[in-house]
């Protein structure tokens, strides 16, 4: 959950406002990635992409952290997913009848005269939010991970506005998916009536969801109809799935908002998971580190083999400073959960800082594993960089700095890391063969290098006459 903290904590004023329910002011907002939150959103979303027979890798999943209501998907099939959405669901149900709509637009390809444009993928993504990724990265290498992006950023990209006919379309193809699933499309139809409510409730309060989706009276009636007839319209999330959100919405809760508001809402009196996990969090952030830790450790206490309760350990500790401290709990996460790259690549950030050579090889070693699944990770490519440059092994920390850029987008920089990297990587090994690839695909067009040549000459206008 690290990401969470570094870039939100100073937004944390401005998601409160949105979780108080005032009128929300634009929102700072930006990507973030949490293996958890990840995974139970995953699971609600692959059963409905196969109903709709998608591909389940081919699209992408993105939680973008900012507490407005919204979900929605974008060229290339990604699914992008607001924190504001899971904090705000009363049941599981209500997300799932949410991507559900989000799934029928992309099944019914509505989105399908956006795609000539784009190129596809997660690249397209990271082109299209670049600069804030590479001023993030520069600024605060860390905040990489994150994949940060500013409000405007997001904006560029191409958001649909659906008509009402494919609205329709939409919740009637949701319906069919949650049916096929043998779910309920009841949290559809709650959620619509609740945002309404809403809405109406507080005239300065316009969701930016229905914006895009746009809601109306006869919309949420035949909706409704359609649900009332499913055969599977009373089923209900199970104990399980509902303790697990509530889980997930502490979390958010306790990453997000200001510690004042967390301790508010989880009162001391409150000693349920969801509560010492969100207070946690919240006297982590506070600077209480030994208050976090006696939490934490109930948590542990409660559940010894959760991977995310020593994942959050290992961040409390790792980012006050006691980086040796940091590696155990970090180490345990990764063996309890060695399918989840991130949390991979948090401990090798943890084993870099270390420094000893040992710690730096056995970085390399879980890197390596990660970014297979973790391409388009500029902070796992930029740890790699620094795991290579602490060991001398320039040509290994070039290539892994040209694969950071061509995550990102980068192409030129890509090409330039990439042709250093080739001209001292030992010929024929796998990093001299990948480094070839790059310079392939990142290869210029005449255009290209005079516009670059050009950007050069501004930046040092001497360049030509000086050696
Ligand atoms: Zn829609």
């Amino acid at each position: 959950m690290s990401d969470f903290l570094r870039t939100l904590t100073s937004r944390a004023v401005t998601a409160a406002a949105a979780l108080a329910l005032t009128a929300a002011p634009a929102l700072a907002q930006g990507l973030v990635r949490d293996t958890e939150i990840e995974m139970v959103m995953r699971e609600y979303t692959d059963p409905l992409l196969e109903a709709a027979d998608l591909d389940t890798r081919s699209v992408d999943l993105y939680l973008v952290g900012n507490m407005e209501f919204n979900a929605f998907v974008t060229q290339g099939q990604n699914v992008f997913l607001h924190t504001g959405l899971i904090i705000r669901a009363q049941n599981p149900g209500e997300i799932k009848g949410v991507i559900a709509h989000e799934v029928g637009h992309i099944e019914l390809a509505h989105l399908a005269r956006l795609q000539d444009a784009a190129r596809g993928g997660m690249a397209t993504m990271m082109a299209t939010m670049g600069i804030g990724l590479i001023a993030a990265i520069a600024g605060a290498p860390d905040a990489g991970a994150a994949i940060m992006a500013s409000a405007p950023q997001f904006a560029s990209l191409d958001m649909a506005q659906y008509t009402r006919g494919q609205e329709a379309s939409a919740d009637q193809a949701a319906v069919r998916l949650l049916t096929a699933t043998g779910q309920s499309g009841r949290g559809l139809v709650t959620t619509f009536e609740r945002l309404a409510y809403q809405e109406r409730l507080s005239f300065a309060r316009r969701w930016e969801y229905f914006r895009s989706h746009p809601l109306s009276a006869d919309r949420v009636a035949a909706l409704r109809r359609n649900v009332e007839a499913s055969p599977y319209v009373d089923v209900t999330d199970t104990p399980e799935e509902i303790a697990t959100l509530e889980r997930l919405q502490a979390k958010i809760i306790g990453f997000m908002v200001p510690p004042y508001q967390t301790f508010e809402r989880f009162p001391l009196s409150d000693t349920s998971i969801p509560a010492r996990y969100a207070r946690s969090v919240a006297y982590f952030k506070d600077g209480q580190l030994e208050e976090a830790e006696s939490e934490i450790a109930h948590l542990l206490e409660a559940e010894p083999d959760n991977p995310f309760f020593y994942e959050l350990l290992a961040q409390v500790r790792f980012e006050s400073g006691a980086i040796e401290a940091s590696i155990a709990p970090s180490e345990r996460a990764v063996e309890l959960m060695p399918e989840a790259p991130l949390l991979q690549i948090y401990l090798a950030r943890a084993l870099i800082a270390q420094g000893e050579e040992d710690n730096v090889r056995s970085a390399i070693r879980h890197l390596n594993r990660a970014l297979i699944f973790e391409q388009h990770n500029a902070f796992g490519w930029f740890q790699k960089s620094l795991a290579h440059q602490a060991l001398g092994e320039t040509a290994e920390a070039e290539l892994a700095t040209a694969e950071r850029y061509y995550a990102i987008g980068d192409e030129r920089q890509a090409h330039i890391f990439a042709r250093r990297a080739h001209d001292e990587l030992e010929r024929g090994t796998e990093a001299w063969i990948r480094s070839a690839e790059i310079i392939a695909v990142t290869q210029p067009t005449d255009r290209e290098v005079r516009q670059w040549n050009r950007a050069e000459r501004e930046r040092r206008p001497n360049f030509l006459t000086q050696p």
